[in-house]
């Protein structure tokens, strides 16, 4: 699956929010986003139009798709399972990009970010219930446990992440042995359990037009 290997930064700056897709440079001055808060580019720092119905749509799909590392086709895949979902279509969207494996390693705290996790998946470095897999858009289903491998668990990075991890960054829905490294989707969670702030109701309704 083809990603995106551009500048992190920029796309925060483009999103005028914080994406935190570098680790532990977010949580410090350094962010691009607290030194130059506006758009990247020649004319990013000119006054802006007054954004129409249609930009405040697309701005909450595109911030969505790069907190989340997905690309625009793969998106569009995940919205239209959503909506075939049962449930409200923005919260079960929401859900399945949390279900992500690469998700569930960054936020369980293996690392300090979700391209680093979707690396670790990529290289091999990772189990769920025993069996290797190595797709970062693996979907976990609750009650599954996901596992550093053993020979991978001196991993200088794995370790760094979680002693970095804030007690703030924990979600409630994952259970976390740090000692194993290991994880377990206890439930998929609540709109209200997932702390990004999308407004996922713009997303539907930019797709559903
Ligand atoms: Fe975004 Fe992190 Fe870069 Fe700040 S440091 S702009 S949060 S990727």
């Amino acid at each position: 699956m083809a990603r995106y290997t551009g500048a992190n930064c920029k796309l925060c700056r483009r999103e005028g929010v914080k994406l935190f897709l570098k680790g532990e440079r977010c949580y410090l001055d350094k962010c691009a986003v607290d030194r130059r808060g506006y758009a990247p580019g020649q004319h990013g720092q000119r006054p802006s139009r007054k954004p129409s119905e249609y930009s405040f749509q697309l701005r909450e799909k595109q911030k969505a798709k790069r907190q989340y590392g997905i690309l625009e086709n793969q998106f569009r895949g995940y919205y239209r399972k959503a909506a075939r979902g049962k449930g409200v279509t923005g919260e079960v969207l929401l859900q399945m990009l949390e279900a992500r494996l690469d998700n569930i390693i960054f936020r369980l705290g293996f690392a300090p970010s979700r391209k680093c996790a979707r690396q670790l998946v990529r290289h091999g470095h990772v189990t769920v219930g025993n069996k290797r897999v190595n797709i970062p858009s693996f979907q976990v289903s609750p009650g599954e446990v996901v596992q550093i491998k053993e020979k991978s668990r001196q991993l200088p990075l794995v370790h760094d992440a979680l002693k970095r991890m804030s007690e703030g960054r924990q979600v409630s829905w994952l259970s976390v042995d740090k000692v194993n490294l290991s994880g377990t989707l206890l439930e998929h969670p609540s709109r209200e359990d997932i702390p990004t702030a999308v407004e996922e109701h713009l997303i539907v309704e930019l797709y559903s037009k």
